[in-house]
């Protein structure tokens, strides 16, 4: 964990001197230049973006635009549309609303998913869309066997998590995304978990559709991402800044991001994103990565060996990011996460984490506690929290 320079990052974070966040996956932190952003546009340049010719809308629609050149950038998307929307559960929504559905189409999607990446299919049912599931392995790997045989040639969509928010586990995506479209499927990628914390090839690993939290990836609340290689989708919402022209009997469209753009959007939320952007560019995410799987393994290692606890995590370091359940067999994860807090000033998730499909399949109903690191988290902290968990589990 040399390469990453911490002591300098950590003074970009105000809250870490406060508390151990290792509540990542939840939402991170931002970081000053972020937060700069923020003020900055408040105080200096606020105005209205897409509209107008005047001074302070030129300066604020150039950032906006550029904030969105720099995210599709980031992802190496090569072409496609990038929408920023205030979630990945918006990005979903939109998707699921907007797409042209027929009676009899299916969409496959598995048993690891967030529920933002299930309920918006499951609101398809009264538009004649079913849902099938493919599951995962006893070792909490993805199962591509079960996914291939669960994929039909009705299945018009695959949703699928790229890392899951509970297991850690990252998933095939390249060689989904090969089975999709040996069988006519687009494929949607929920990229929460990935995008802040690993170098992603978006054309790569063959998606079409990707869904992201700008929240999670040090940019401001509020701020989520939706690319499309081909803008198939129907707008969510109508209204200003997304038409050509407009007469008595009908309107056009503009094309390009602003056509799913309508009304007035997290102007400041987005430039913010875009300056996020530019801090994870400078610091690698190849470095990022290294970091925090050097982190994530202290973390398992540690819990392995300690009373009563279970940790929930594939086996490959390869296969999983640094999102860490385990459960305290006695103790309700609720417990544990109060524990954590009150003892050393640790902040952990506790609960389903918003996956009961999942937590029904792993046979824990009280859910886990997370842990889930971020890439100002140090070794210091997971020693910090090891010894925690130690004196709570003796
Ligand atoms: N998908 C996954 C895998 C997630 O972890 C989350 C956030 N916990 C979401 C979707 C939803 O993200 P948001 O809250 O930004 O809509």
């Amino acid at each position: 964990t040399e390469d990453l320079d911490l002591t300098g990052i950590r003074k970009d974070f105000p809250l870490v001197s406060e508390v151990v966040y290792f509540d990542n996956a939840a939402t991170s932190l931002s970081p000053e230049p972020v937060i700069q952003s923020l003020v900055e546009f408040e105080r200096n340049y606020r105005a209205n973006v897409g509209r107008g010719i005047h001074r302070l809308t030129q300066i604020a629609s150039q950032r906006y635009w550029h904030a969105h050149e720099k995210v599709a950038e980031f992802i190496g998307a090569k072409g496609g549309v990038t929408v920023f929307t205030k979630s990945s559960t918006e990005s979903i929504n939109m998707m699921a609303q907007g797409f042209a559905w027929k009676s009899g189409d299916r969409v496959l999607t598995t048993v690891l998913e967030h529920h933002a990446n299930l309920l918006p299919w499951y609101r398809l049912k009264d538009r004649g869309v079913a849902v099938d599931f493919a599951d995962i392995r006893d070792d909490y790997t993805f199962d591509l066997a079960a996914f291939e045989a669960a994929i039909t040639d009705r299945t018009r969509l695959v949703a699928i998590t790229h890392t899951s928010n509970v297991l850690g586990v990252i998933t095939p995506v390249q060689e989904v995304a090969k089975i999709c479209h040996d069988h006519g499927a687009l494929l949607l990628v929920d990229m929460a978990q990935s995008v802040p914390h690993m170098p992603v090839d978006i054309m790569a690993l063959g998606c079409d559709f990707a869904a992201f939290s700008g929240h999670k990836m040090l940019g401001p609340t509020g701020t989520g991402v939706l690319w499309m290689k081909e803008p198939v989708i129907e707008p969510l919402l109508l209204g200003g800044g997304i038409v050509e022209s407009v007469t008595r009997s009908g309107y056009t469209l503009v094309e390009g991001y602003q056509r799913y753009e309508a009304g007035t959007g997290n102007i400041a939320g987005g430039i913010g994103l875009g300056v996020a952007v530019d801090y994870l560019i400078r610091l690698g995410m190849e470095r990022v990565r290294r970091h925090e799987q050097a982190l994530t393994t202290r973390v398992i290692d540690g819990l392995k060996k300690m009373p009563r606890t279970t940790v929930y995590v594939p086996d490959s370091p390869d296969r999983r990011v640094g999102v860490i359940s385990f459960t305290v067999e006695g103790l309700h994860p609720h417990e544990v996460a109060q524990r954590l807090d009150e003892m050393a000033d640790i902040m952990v998730r506790s609960g389903h984490h918003c996956c009961m499909p999942l937590m029904d399949r792993l046979g824990l109903p009280n859910g886990t506690v997370r842990a889930s690191l971020g890439l100002y988290n140090t070794i210091d902290e997971v020693d910090l929290f090891l010894a925690t968990m130690e004196e709570i589990t003796r």
